[in-house]
Protein backbone atom coordinates (compact mmCIF):
# COMPACT_ATOMS: atom_id res chain seq x y z
CA UNK A 1 0.00 0.00 0.00
CA UNK A 2 1.44 3.42 -0.99
CA UNK A 3 -1.09 5.96 -1.04
CA UNK A 4 -4.12 6.55 0.76
CA UNK A 5 -7.14 9.13 0.99
CA UNK A 6 -8.80 10.66 4.24
CA UNK A 7 -11.68 12.90 4.19
CA UNK A 8 -14.67 14.32 6.55
CA UNK A 9 -18.29 13.70 5.99
CA UNK A 10 -21.59 14.50 7.60
CA UNK A 11 -21.73 17.22 10.46
CA UNK A 12 -18.02 18.07 11.86
CA UNK A 13 -17.04 17.66 15.18
CA UNK A 14 -14.23 18.83 17.62
CA UNK A 15 -11.22 16.31 17.09
CA UNK A 16 -11.67 15.69 13.44
CA UNK A 17 -8.85 17.71 12.32
CA UNK A 18 -6.41 15.83 15.12
CA UNK A 19 -7.71 12.28 13.52
CA UNK A 20 -6.89 13.67 10.26
CA UNK A 21 -3.18 14.40 11.39
CA UNK A 22 -3.08 10.94 13.20
CA UNK A 23 -4.15 9.71 9.43
CA UNK A 24 -1.37 11.60 7.86
CA UNK A 25 1.61 10.81 10.05
CA UNK A 26 0.97 7.26 10.73
CA UNK A 27 0.67 6.98 6.95
CA UNK A 28 3.82 8.84 6.79
CA UNK A 29 5.70 6.57 9.15
CA UNK A 30 4.92 3.67 7.35
CA UNK A 31 6.28 5.04 4.35
CA UNK A 32 2.73 5.86 2.81
CA UNK A 33 1.34 9.14 1.35
CA UNK A 34 -2.18 10.64 2.21
CA UNK A 35 -4.81 12.70 -0.51
CA UNK A 36 -6.71 14.66 1.53
CA UNK A 37 -10.41 15.04 0.01
CA UNK A 38 -11.87 18.14 0.03
CA UNK A 39 -15.99 18.34 1.19
CA UNK A 40 -16.64 14.72 1.59
CA UNK A 41 -17.95 12.25 -1.07
CA UNK A 42 -18.64 15.44 -2.86
CA UNK A 43 -15.31 15.95 -3.42
CA UNK A 44 -14.67 12.75 -3.77
CA UNK A 45 -16.67 12.47 -7.23
CA UNK A 46 -15.39 16.05 -8.11
CA UNK A 47 -11.16 15.29 -7.63
CA UNK A 48 -10.99 17.81 -5.28
CA UNK A 49 -8.14 16.64 -3.57
CA UNK A 50 -4.76 17.72 -2.70
CA UNK A 51 -1.61 15.97 -1.41
CA UNK A 52 -1.48 15.92 2.83
CA UNK A 53 2.52 16.12 3.84
CA UNK A 54 3.37 16.76 7.26
CA UNK A 55 3.64 20.33 7.31
CA UNK A 56 -0.27 20.31 5.87
CA UNK A 57 -1.41 18.50 8.82
CA UNK A 58 0.77 21.16 11.37
CA UNK A 59 -0.52 23.80 14.25
CA UNK A 60 -4.16 21.84 13.26
CA UNK A 61 -4.07 19.08 16.33
CA UNK A 62 -6.21 21.79 18.38
CA UNK A 63 -8.60 23.67 16.30
CA UNK A 64 -12.20 22.73 16.14
CA UNK A 65 -13.99 22.38 12.34
CA UNK A 66 -11.71 20.08 9.81
CA UNK A 67 -9.55 21.97 7.40
CA UNK A 68 -10.58 19.05 5.05
CA UNK A 69 -14.26 20.73 4.87
CA UNK A 70 -17.37 18.84 5.02
CA UNK A 71 -20.71 18.11 3.12
CA UNK A 72 -23.62 15.76 2.84
CA UNK A 73 -24.12 14.70 -0.84
CA UNK A 74 -27.48 13.60 -2.30
CA UNK A 75 -25.78 13.01 -5.98
CA UNK A 76 -23.02 10.50 -3.99
CA UNK A 77 -26.04 8.07 -2.92
CA UNK A 78 -26.14 7.44 -6.64
CA UNK A 79 -24.74 4.14 -8.26
CA UNK A 80 -22.92 7.06 -10.75
CA UNK A 81 -21.71 9.24 -8.29
CA UNK A 82 -20.29 5.95 -6.39
CA UNK A 83 -18.98 5.07 -9.78
CA UNK A 84 -17.62 8.36 -10.28
CA UNK A 85 -15.65 8.95 -7.26
CA UNK A 86 -14.06 5.15 -7.68
CA UNK A 87 -12.71 6.90 -11.37
CA UNK A 88 -11.34 9.71 -9.03
CA UNK A 89 -9.29 7.13 -6.92
CA UNK A 90 -8.19 4.93 -9.22
CA UNK A 91 -6.86 8.13 -11.70
CA UNK A 92 -4.61 9.28 -8.30
CA UNK A 93 -3.74 5.51 -7.60
CA UNK A 94 -5.48 5.60 -4.19
CA UNK A 95 -4.77 2.16 -2.36
CA UNK A 96 -7.62 2.54 0.11
CA UNK A 97 -10.31 5.24 1.95
CA UNK A 98 -10.48 6.49 5.78
CA UNK A 99 -13.97 7.80 6.23
CA UNK A 100 -14.39 10.09 9.37
CA UNK A 101 -18.00 10.75 10.06
CA UNK A 102 -21.42 9.48 11.43
CA UNK A 103 -23.50 6.56 10.02
CA UNK A 104 -24.60 7.70 7.18
CA UNK A 105 -20.88 8.57 5.84
CA UNK A 106 -20.56 4.98 6.50
CA UNK A 107 -23.46 3.76 4.74
CA UNK A 108 -21.43 5.36 1.89
CA UNK A 109 -17.98 4.10 2.47
CA UNK A 110 -19.92 0.70 2.15
CA UNK A 111 -20.61 1.16 -0.78
CA UNK A 112 -17.21 2.02 -1.76
CA UNK A 113 -15.88 -1.13 -0.01
CA UNK A 114 -18.81 -3.56 -1.93
CA UNK A 115 -16.85 -1.77 -5.57
CA UNK A 116 -13.32 -2.48 -4.55
CA UNK A 117 -12.00 0.53 -2.95
CA UNK A 118 -10.61 -0.33 0.71
CA UNK A 119 -12.11 1.44 3.31
CA UNK A 120 -12.11 1.90 7.32
CA UNK A 121 -14.18 4.81 8.99
CA UNK A 122 -13.54 6.47 11.96
CA UNK A 123 -16.88 7.74 14.25
CA UNK A 124 -16.73 11.22 14.29
CA UNK A 125 -19.93 13.16 15.63
CA UNK A 126 -20.93 15.07 19.27
CA UNK A 127 -24.29 13.05 19.18
CA UNK A 128 -22.80 9.50 19.97
CA UNK A 129 -25.04 7.83 18.59
CA UNK A 130 -22.82 5.41 16.58
CA UNK A 131 -23.40 1.46 17.92
CA UNK A 132 -20.23 -0.51 18.38
CA UNK A 133 -17.91 2.11 20.04
CA UNK A 134 -18.36 3.34 23.70
CA UNK A 135 -17.22 7.00 22.50
CA UNK A 136 -17.27 9.05 19.29
CA UNK A 137 -15.16 12.10 18.45
CA UNK A 138 -15.97 15.37 19.66
CA UNK A 139 -18.77 13.73 22.19
CA UNK A 140 -16.71 14.61 25.13
CA UNK A 141 -15.92 17.90 23.86
CA UNK A 142 -19.65 18.60 23.21
CA UNK A 143 -20.70 17.67 26.59
CA UNK A 144 -17.80 19.95 28.27
CA UNK A 145 -18.94 22.93 26.22
CA UNK A 146 -22.59 22.48 27.30
CA UNK A 147 -22.02 21.99 30.54
CA UNK A 148 -20.17 24.96 30.98
CA UNK A 149 -22.57 26.76 29.56
CA UNK A 150 -25.37 24.87 31.82
CA UNK A 151 -23.17 25.94 35.16
CA UNK A 152 -23.48 29.47 34.01
CA UNK A 153 -27.46 28.75 33.60
CA UNK A 154 -27.39 27.43 37.32
CA UNK A 155 -26.08 30.53 38.78
CA UNK A 156 -28.67 32.99 37.27
CA UNK A 157 -31.33 30.43 38.38
CA UNK A 158 -30.54 30.46 41.71
CA UNK A 159 -30.25 33.94 42.35
CA UNK A 160 -33.51 34.26 41.06
CA UNK A 161 -35.20 30.96 41.89
CA UNK A 162 -36.27 29.78 38.68
CA UNK A 163 -36.85 26.86 36.26
CA UNK A 164 -34.71 26.17 33.72
CA UNK A 165 -34.98 24.35 30.63
CA UNK A 166 -32.12 24.12 28.67
CA UNK A 167 -31.90 22.30 25.03
CA UNK A 168 -28.99 20.49 24.15
CA UNK A 169 -28.07 18.94 20.56
CA UNK A 170 -28.25 14.78 19.80
CA UNK A 171 -29.96 14.57 17.05
CA UNK A 172 -32.40 11.42 17.85
CA UNK A 173 -30.26 10.56 20.49
CA UNK A 174 -30.21 11.17 24.29
CA UNK A 175 -26.22 10.17 24.86
CA UNK A 176 -25.57 13.86 25.38
CA UNK A 177 -28.35 15.31 27.06
CA UNK A 178 -28.13 12.42 29.91
CA UNK A 179 -23.97 13.16 30.70
CA UNK A 180 -24.82 16.91 31.01
CA UNK A 181 -27.81 16.28 33.12
CA UNK A 182 -25.45 13.92 35.32
CA UNK A 183 -22.79 16.36 35.32
CA UNK A 184 -24.24 19.39 35.67
CA UNK A 185 -26.97 18.10 38.48
CA UNK A 186 -29.91 18.83 36.84
CA UNK A 187 -33.15 17.98 38.67
CA UNK A 188 -34.52 16.10 35.33
CA UNK A 189 -33.52 14.64 32.03
CA UNK A 190 -35.66 14.12 29.20
CA UNK A 191 -34.55 11.95 26.36
CA UNK A 192 -36.08 10.23 23.20
CA UNK A 193 -35.27 6.80 24.42
CA UNK A 194 -37.72 7.35 27.59
CA UNK A 195 -41.50 8.33 27.17
CA UNK A 196 -42.11 11.53 28.39
CA UNK A 197 -44.54 11.73 31.50
CA UNK A 198 -45.77 15.37 31.72
CA UNK A 199 -47.51 14.97 35.12
CA UNK A 200 -44.73 12.69 36.61
CA UNK A 201 -42.31 15.65 35.93
CA UNK A 202 -44.75 18.09 37.34
CA UNK A 203 -44.95 16.02 40.57
CA UNK A 204 -41.44 15.73 40.53
CA UNK A 205 -41.05 19.47 40.71
CA UNK A 206 -44.15 20.16 42.82
CA UNK A 207 -42.02 18.07 45.97
CA UNK A 208 -38.47 19.42 45.43
CA UNK A 209 -39.90 22.76 45.93
CA UNK A 210 -41.97 21.59 49.14
CA UNK A 211 -38.71 19.96 49.99
CA UNK A 212 -37.24 23.71 50.16
CA UNK A 213 -35.11 23.35 46.54
CA UNK A 214 -36.09 27.36 44.97
CA UNK A 215 -34.43 26.82 41.53
CA UNK A 216 -34.35 23.54 39.44
CA UNK A 217 -33.00 22.72 35.84
CA UNK A 218 -33.99 20.39 33.26
CA UNK A 219 -32.27 19.05 30.36
CA UNK A 220 -33.97 18.46 27.01
CA UNK A 221 -32.59 16.17 23.99
CA UNK A 222 -33.65 18.24 21.46
CA UNK A 223 -35.06 15.16 19.82
CA UNK A 224 -37.63 14.95 21.87
CA UNK A 225 -39.39 17.61 21.33
CA UNK A 226 -38.35 21.82 21.03
CA UNK A 227 -37.70 23.74 24.44
CA UNK A 228 -40.63 25.74 23.80
CA UNK A 229 -43.21 23.01 23.62
CA UNK A 230 -41.77 22.14 27.07
CA UNK A 231 -42.03 25.24 28.44
CA UNK A 232 -45.75 25.51 27.11
CA UNK A 233 -46.87 21.99 28.60
CA UNK A 234 -45.38 22.51 31.68
CA UNK A 235 -47.10 25.82 32.16
CA UNK A 236 -50.41 23.76 31.01
CA UNK A 237 -49.75 21.06 33.07
CA UNK A 238 -48.49 22.31 36.56
CA UNK A 239 -48.19 25.93 35.94
CA UNK A 240 -44.98 26.41 35.82
CA UNK A 241 -43.31 29.53 34.01
CA UNK A 242 -39.91 28.25 32.56
CA UNK A 243 -37.22 30.07 31.50
CA UNK A 244 -36.17 28.95 27.71
CA UNK A 245 -32.12 28.27 26.77
CA UNK A 246 -31.06 26.19 23.51
CA UNK A 247 -27.84 26.20 23.41
CA UNK A 248 -28.04 24.97 19.64
CA UNK A 249 -24.38 25.33 17.43
CA UNK A 250 -22.03 25.98 19.72
CA UNK A 251 -21.95 22.78 21.08
CA UNK A 252 -20.52 21.61 17.76
CA UNK A 253 -17.36 24.15 17.91
CA UNK A 254 -14.61 25.17 19.81
CA UNK A 255 -10.77 23.31 20.25
CA UNK A 256 -11.60 19.24 21.25
CA UNK A 257 -11.00 18.15 24.46
CA UNK A 258 -7.84 16.48 25.92
CA UNK A 259 -9.66 13.01 25.71
CA UNK A 260 -11.00 14.21 22.18
CA UNK A 261 -7.74 15.18 20.75
CA UNK A 262 -6.18 11.23 22.21
CA UNK A 263 -9.20 9.57 21.15
CA UNK A 264 -9.10 11.14 17.75
CA UNK A 265 -5.21 10.50 17.69
CA UNK A 266 -5.99 6.63 18.33
CA UNK A 267 -8.46 6.26 15.87
CA UNK A 268 -6.35 7.79 13.33
CA UNK A 269 -3.32 5.83 13.98
CA UNK A 270 -5.32 2.75 14.48
CA UNK A 271 -7.34 3.50 11.04
CA UNK A 272 -4.50 3.33 8.93
CA UNK A 273 -2.26 0.56 10.75
CA UNK A 274 -5.56 -1.28 10.12
CA UNK A 275 -5.72 -0.67 6.77
CA UNK A 276 -2.13 -2.04 6.24
CA UNK A 277 -2.97 -5.13 7.85
CA UNK A 278 -4.87 -5.88 5.29
CA UNK A 279 -8.65 -4.71 7.44
CA UNK A 280 -10.97 -3.02 5.43
CA UNK A 281 -15.13 -2.84 5.64
CA UNK A 282 -14.68 -2.04 9.43
CA UNK A 283 -15.24 1.30 11.49
CA UNK A 284 -12.40 1.88 14.53
CA UNK A 285 -14.27 0.98 18.05
CA UNK A 286 -13.22 2.17 21.12
CA UNK A 287 -14.44 -0.27 23.57
CA UNK A 288 -13.43 0.18 27.50
CA UNK A 289 -10.57 2.16 26.29
CA UNK A 290 -9.23 -0.31 23.71
CA UNK A 291 -9.56 0.49 19.95
CA UNK A 292 -10.28 -2.72 18.35
CA UNK A 293 -13.04 -3.09 14.83
CA UNK A 294 -16.20 -3.90 14.35
CA UNK A 295 -18.18 -4.26 10.53
CA UNK A 296 -19.27 -0.64 9.34
CA UNK A 297 -22.95 -2.01 9.49
CA UNK A 298 -22.86 -2.33 13.28
CA UNK A 299 -23.19 1.27 12.96
CA UNK A 300 -26.66 1.22 12.24
CA UNK A 301 -27.51 -1.74 12.92
CA UNK A 302 -27.58 -2.73 16.29
CA UNK A 303 -28.90 0.08 18.55
CA UNK A 304 -27.08 1.94 21.05
CA UNK A 305 -28.58 2.02 24.26
CA UNK A 306 -28.73 4.71 27.12
CA UNK A 307 -26.55 3.99 30.48
CA UNK A 308 -29.10 2.96 32.98
CA UNK A 309 -27.21 3.54 35.73
CA UNK A 310 -26.58 7.74 34.71
CA UNK A 311 -30.54 7.62 33.84
CA UNK A 312 -31.05 6.35 37.44
CA UNK A 313 -28.58 8.53 38.80
CA UNK A 314 -30.33 11.94 37.55
CA UNK A 315 -33.29 10.46 40.06
CA UNK A 316 -31.46 9.67 42.49
CA UNK A 317 -29.36 12.54 43.00
CA UNK A 318 -32.31 15.15 42.83
CA UNK A 319 -34.32 13.86 45.93
P1 LIG B 1 -23.93 13.10 11.26
O1 LIG B 1 -24.14 12.05 12.31
O2 LIG B 1 -23.11 14.21 11.75
O3 LIG B 1 -25.18 13.55 10.58
P2 LIG B 1 -23.50 11.36 9.04
O4 LIG B 1 -22.28 10.78 8.45
O5 LIG B 1 -24.51 10.40 9.60
O6 LIG B 1 -23.03 12.42 10.11
P3 LIG B 1 -25.24 11.95 6.80
O7 LIG B 1 -25.68 13.25 6.23
O8 LIG B 1 -26.26 10.98 7.22
O9 LIG B 1 -24.22 12.31 7.97
O10 LIG B 1 -24.33 11.21 5.70
C1 LIG B 1 -23.24 11.88 5.09
C2 LIG B 1 -23.21 11.55 3.63
O11 LIG B 1 -23.00 10.14 3.46
C3 LIG B 1 -24.50 11.83 2.86
O12 LIG B 1 -24.64 13.19 2.50
C4 LIG B 1 -24.31 10.93 1.65
O13 LIG B 1 -23.49 11.53 0.68
C5 LIG B 1 -23.59 9.72 2.23
N1 LIG B 1 -24.58 8.66 2.47
C6 LIG B 1 -25.48 8.59 3.46
N2 LIG B 1 -26.26 7.49 3.34
C7 LIG B 1 -25.84 6.85 2.23
C8 LIG B 1 -26.24 5.65 1.55
N3 LIG B 1 -27.23 4.89 1.98
N4 LIG B 1 -25.56 5.32 0.43
C9 LIG B 1 -24.54 6.08 -0.02
N5 LIG B 1 -24.13 7.22 0.57
C10 LIG B 1 -24.76 7.60 1.67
Amino acid sequence: MKRIAVLTSGGDSPGMNAAVRAVVRTALYHGMETIGVMRGFEGLMDGDCMTLDRAAVGGIIHRGGTILRTARSERFKTEAGQRAALVQMENRKVDALVVIGGDGSFRGALELEKKGLPVIGIPGTIDNDIAGTDVTIGYDTAVNTALSAVQKLRDTASSHDRLFIVEVMGRDAGFLALEVAVSSGAEYVVVPEIQLDIAKMCDHLHYSRKRGKTHSLIILAEGVMSAHELKNRLQDTGGYDARVTVLGYIQRGGSPSSFDTVLASRMGAFAVESLLEGKSGSMVCSICGQMTLCPLEDAWKSPKHLNPELLALVEKLSV
